[in-house]
């Protein structure tokens, strides 16, 4: 963990070298310094020339200055060497986000996720600003005062030892118990986290239920929990730092007492008493300092470790080491005896053999739940298949890059998801970098033109969130001109118009006939008079698929589909 920790210094050795080095200059002076007292009392002062205290305040005043440019350099490059590593764990955590599947996102909470990247490594952080550079310095302090005490005086130096089983058995008693608080802490926050974006991502369902007191009363649950995390603690840390204070003034006090006993019985010098005061102050100062390390070190183990927990989920689906980069496939779609389950267990496709040729329109039809979404998701690879395999042009699936896979296909979703920014840029989101001709085009084609026209500022008007509200049927709209930016060869419809006005799902499905042109095509729907002329309906159901066909031929058939006709069209058989 700690060799890991440390990894993250590689880009920075040189800083780390000035920021350290700096410290343990600075350490030494810390040690010196009661010597020197010790030697002007006993030595320079008995000569009894006033030049000489001059000279001891010359001297003083250099050392405090190289002290002050020590001290400078440590707390402000420790702090850039900090929060460099915090950026790059920053960058890694959100990038290896990125790469993680589906699956990771279904089995993990939003509030968390953005708790990894942002708090977590806030603490981290904390620590990386010269967190290493204190410790060392602090055991050199300590070690090195030790040391000193004993050479001065070692009766003296005898009492202080009292101080350290003391500190061994707060720091093996509290340390560990710190950083299991501290994660607990994290892991209360993630759920902070997520309980307010839930409520505030659900606002408008909350008060259209009146159930703000609810909301709050969930919340309130979560605050408590953290109250009481944090509080224990606080407790902890008191309980520490209250010990230390004590032990530590205690022997203060003792060997206060016995120094003077000692210079009166004439077996110390005034100087050597002083400097040994001195001493004890610098040996006692790290061990203050173990209780802020008590707090901010535990914090930052616990961040490591979650970040270290997220870097190194590997994402269920990645490329193959020999995996084939496509470009302009012809769309042949073969599912192969594929079958599917979730993380849930339950088997949702099983042994579905399906072949699209390149350029034809397949309909699947069937119940909520049946599977259809499902089918549709592992064709651009968001879950892989449990058995069975999916080739496009005879190649399996899982030997193309992802990249390459999903550029060849376009999907339109019931629900579309603007970003925050300008309509231009969504739907520059099909192809980054889009020229403004091809932009318009695409907008042209999916009859978005006439909206941008009314917009106030037109493709330059913000959308999303805090956006001008799009109807539903501009924003599928958007989504189709996103795809025909892409212009891949396969396209899925996954119930695109399910949510529209009749009147306005019409309208839509012209544009989406003009995207399906000249690409494979597979178009789920429930309102199958949007579906009619596909060139082959699938049916489905939870054991899989029922029967499939063009439509007169299903009709014909009187089986599955004909019934499914007659429930949506009361028996009267459609004109088609
Ligand atoms: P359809 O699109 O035909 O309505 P879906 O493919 O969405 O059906 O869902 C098929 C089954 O899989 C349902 O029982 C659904 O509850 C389940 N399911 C869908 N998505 C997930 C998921 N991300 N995790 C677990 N189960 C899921
Ligand atoms: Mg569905």
């Amino acid at each position: 963990m700690i060799k890991r920790f440390f990894s993250y210094y590689a880009p920075y050795k040189g800083l780390f070298a000035l920021d350290f080095g700096s410290a343990v200059v600075a350490g030494l002076l810390e040690l010196a310094f009661p010597l020197a007292v010790a030697y002007f009392i006993d030595r320079l002062l008995p000569q009894g020339e006033f030049s000489i205290v001059l000279l001891a305040g010359a001297a003083l005043l250099a050392i405090y200055a190289i002290n002050a440019v020590l001290h400078a350099i440590v707390n402000y490059f420790g702090h850039v060497l900090g929060v460099s590593i915090e950026t790059d764990m920053r960058r890694q955590a959100f990038d290896h986000l990125q790469k993680l599947s589906f699956r990771f996102f279904d089995n993990h909470k939003t509030g968390h996720l953005i708790t990894h990247v942002t708090k977590d490594l806030e603490d981290v952080g904390e620590v990386a600003h010269h967190g290493p550079e204190d410790m060392f310095l602090a055991v050199m302090t300590f070690i090195g005062a030790f040391i000193l005490m004993f050479v001065t005086n070692w009766q003296l130096a005898s009492i202080t030892v009292i101080v350290v089983p003391v500190m061994t058995w707060l720091v093996s008693k509290y340390g560990s118990q710190m950083t299991l608080n501290w994660q607990e802490l994290f892991g209360r926050v993630g759920e902070f986290n997520t309980r307010v974006e839930d409520s505030i991502g659900g606002i408008r369902v909350v008060k259209a239920f009146a159930n703000e007191p609810h909301e709050s009363r969930l919340f309130e649950g979560n605050n408590q929990a953290y109250r009481a995390t944090k509080l224990r603690a606080y407790a902890i840390m008191t309980a520490s730092i209250t010990i230390t204070y004590l032990s530590t003034r205690l022997v203060q006090l003792l060997v206060m007492l016995a120094g003077a006993w000692l210079v009166v019985g004439g077996e110390l010098t005034y100087g050597g008493f002083v400097s040994f005061l001195l001493l004890v102050d610098v040996f006692m100062r790290p061990i203050d300092k173990i209780t802020s390390v008590l707090e901010s070190y535990p914090k930052g183990i616990a961040g490591f470790r979650r970040f270290t927990n997220l870097i190194d989920t590997e994402p269920d689906i990645a490329d193959r080491s020999n995996a084939q980069v496509v470009s302009r496939l012809s769309g042949d779609i073969v599912f192969e005896n594929v079958s599917f389950a979730y993380d849930t267990g339950r088997t949702v496709l099983e042994g579905i053999d399906l072949a699209i040729k390149a350029g034809e329109t397949v309909a699947i039809v069937g119940p909520s739940g049946a599977g259809k979404t499902t089918l549709c998701a592992l064709l651009p690879r968001f879950y892989d298949v449990s058995a069975g395999a999916i080739s496009i042009d005879g190649i399996d699936i899982r030997d193309m890059t992802q990249t390459s896979l999903r550029s060849q296909i376009g999907i339109v979703q019931q629900d579309v998801f603007l970003f925050g920014g300008s309509l231009r840029e969504n739907i520059a989101y099909g192809l980054l970098g889009a020229s403004d001709e091809a932009i318009m085009d695409a907008a042209r084609r999916a009859r978005l033109d006439t909206v941008i026209a009314r917009l106030p500022a037109g493709l330059d008007t913000m959308v999303g969130e805090r956006g001008v509200k799009l109807s539903g049927g501009q924003k599928q709209r958007v989504a189709i001109a996103r795809i025909f930016l892409k212009n891949p060869p396969i396209l899925v419809l996954d119930e695109a118009t399910s949510a529209l006005d009749t009147a306005t799902e019409l309208a839509i499905q012209q544009s989406l006939a003009e995207l399906s042109k000249g690409r494979t095509t597979l178009v789920i729907a429930h309102r199958l008079a949007t579906i009619q002329h596909a060139d082959r309906i699938v049916v489905v159901d939870e054991t899989g698929i029922v029967e499939a066909g063009p439509h007169a031929e299903l009709l014909a058939r009187d089986g599955a589909y004909a019934h499914l006709h007659r429930a949506q069209f009361g028996g009267l058989a459609q004109p088609v």
